[in-house]
């Protein structure tokens, strides 16, 4: 088998949403990026763990997964949040822009059926604070269906936690590997 990518959201994982005092946890250093399409003088502040970097290239460099960032950050977390925690640039799924209200608009996550397609049969671990129950359904289905997929949900006011991946690293340690020729 294949390594499963490793898809990685931004916002509630690596950003956690501020505490109802307005506090982000007191690991994390403001930033100022501009992203694609706005003004140097109209940043956006972001609070990173300094020490996601080297946690998740730890992970990275076990070789197990192919990690590829999967947010409505898109191209930017390449060029803006990784370079802020120490990551090389990474790929990304290339998440349309819908005209959505909720980031369940049909009762589950969002991105999903862009993931779904642009995974095909590809086995993945996916960590997102966001899926709803129908997306852990969607990933049983797709392990039921011999893909294996498992879902990672930090809670979004912490972000991201070593259990966590800790979870991905056992996770995959456990798939069958592929056969070396
Ligand atoms: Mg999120």
């Amino acid at each position: 088998m294949r390594p499963p990518y490793l898809l990685l959201d931004i916002d509630g994982v690596l950003i956690p949403f501020p505490d109802a005092a307005g506090s982000a946890p007191a690991t994390h250093a403001r930033h100022d990026v501009v992203p694609t399409g706005r003004s140097a003088d109209n940043p956006v502040t972001v609070w990173l763990d300094p020490d996601h970097g080297p946690m998740l290239m730890d992970v990275i460099h076990t070789g197990l997964v192919t990690p590829i960032w999967c947010t409505s950050w898109r191209q930017d977390a390449a060029t803006l949040i990784g370079p802020l925690l120490g990551l090389p640039p990474l790929p990304h799924v290339d998440l349309p822009r819908p005209q959505i209200t909720t980031s369940h608009p049909n009762g589950y996550l969002w991105k999903r059926d862009y993931v779904d397609a642009w995974l095909a049969d590809a086995p993945a671990v996916w960590i997102d604070d966001d899926f709803s129950g129908l997306d852990h359904a969607w990933a049983a289905g797709r392990t039921a269906m011999g893909t294996p997929t498992l879902l990672v949900q930090p809670d979004p006011r912490h972000g991201l936690q070593p259990e966590h991946l800790t979870e991905v690293t056992t996770w995959v340690s456990q798939l069958p590997r592929a056969r070396v020729a």
